[in-house]
């Protein structure tokens, strides 16, 4: 069978390249005999595979030397609480609420201190990204709150808040590596991998090195402190060390395709084709206010759920995968991560622009 064009929000598509080296290293990876998935985490082969794919994302992102990368575990979803955890020294925390995962982080974190939701965007179904030029920042707040990709709604920060000098910490599940970002203007940056990046199963840790402290909630588990993953070099137990070695292809294929200027200009160029479609049809519409699209996430509807239904099925039948938009709002969402191809795109809108001929 033929791949399809996978349209999924996450796990999501990586690059075809990438999984043809992995396939090809399954039963001996680098004349070693065994697969990296065999292989101990303490081994000489495992090192220089976390090293070079921490140095490599380095590079990519520009990480300046006061800020640790950590490989982790549990998924975006146990950042929600190992933030508010470790930097809650005060006992307060900002949150800018823009869709249900920065939602899900807000209320996790009322757990563990005074939580204030400083701005939202649920009045409109999370269709914008509101203005935080100047929002209510708290004196005392250890830190401010985005999710900087709303991986649902389709939207993006395309200016990062005014914390007015607090920190800010940014889940960038959906939208990491996928343009050039100013590391310095965050205390920490985290993701997710499985949407850009690599499998299932790791997060990646961008923070301050001022902010991995032993001064955390009392009761903090050893497992959930920065300082242990950070002093351990990410292995303090054992990471998950394939993803590890698939998420280090990955930032060799974005260094080669040029870094991360490079698939700017490439997302940028996908999400137009759509968007211009979007934009133009009498039958499909886009959701979220333009100022604030997403260049990964591209919800849209017609207007009718049965015909969504309809379209979902006849562009699953031809090969276009998960067009589904996620269960709390319908529609479709066409997810296209780094690793989607241009012709992906292109073959979508005419598909969309067929299927607007016969039903509209
Ligand atoms: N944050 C964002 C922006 C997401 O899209 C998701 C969904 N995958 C999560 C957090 C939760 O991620 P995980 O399933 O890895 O906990």
């Amino acid at each position: 069978m033929s791949r399809v064009y996978n349209f999924s929000a996450g796990p999501a598509v990586l690059p075809e390249e990438v999984l043809k080296e992995a396939a090809n290293e399954m039963l001996n990876y680098n004349g070693t005999g065994m697969s990296v998935m065999e292989m101990s985490h303490r081994s000489k082969p495992f090192e220089e595979i976390i090293t070079n794919a921490e140095q490599d994302l380095r590079d990519l992102m520009n990480i300046p030397d006061n800020y640790r990368v950590l490989f982790l575990q549990g998924g975006a979803s146990l950042q929600f609480s190992m933030i508010p955890m470790n930097l809650m020294k005060n006992g307060v925390a900002d949150y800018i609420v823009t869709g249900q995962w920065a939602k899900k982080a807000y209320q996790e974190a009322q757990k563990y201190g005074k939580v204030n939701k400083i701005a939202s965007s649920e009045d409109k179904t999370f269709s914008y990204i509101p203005d935080c030029s100047d929002l209510p920042i708290s004196e005392n707040a250890d830190y401010v709150y985005i999710c900087e990709n709303n991986t649902i709604y389709g939207t993006k920060f395309k200016n990062l808040p005014n914390t007015k000098g607090k920190i800010l910490v940014s889940d960038a599940s959906s939208c990491i590596l996928s343009e050039p970002v100013d590391v310095t203007k965050y205390g920490i940056l985290y993701a997710g991998v499985q949407k850009n990046v690599g499998p299932a199963g790791v997060v990646i840790v961008i923070i301050r090195e001022d902010l991995i402290t032993e001064d955390v909630l009392p009761g903090t588990p050893t497992m959930m402190r920065y300082k242990t993953h950070a002093d351990a070099k990410s292995l303090y137990n054992t990471p998950p060390a394939y993803g590890i070695y698939i998420c280090g292809k990955v930032f060799k294929w974005l260094k080669k395709i040029g870094g991360l200027t490079a698939i700017k200009e490439y997302n940028e160029k996908k999400a137009k084709i759509i968007y211009d479609f979007l934009d133009q049809s009498q039958l499909f519409k886009g959701t979220v206010v333009k100022e604030d699209r997403s260049f990964m996430n591209v919800p849209f509807i017609t207007g009718d759920a049965d015909l969504d239904a309809q379209f979902v099925t006849e562009a699953t039948a031809a090969g276009f995968m998960n067009l589904k938009g996620h269960r709390t709002v319908g529609g479709m969402r066409a997810s296209i991560y780094n690793a989607m191809p241009i012709e992906g795109v292109e073959k979508l809108v005419a598909l969309m622009r067929e299927f607007e001929a016969k039903n509209l």
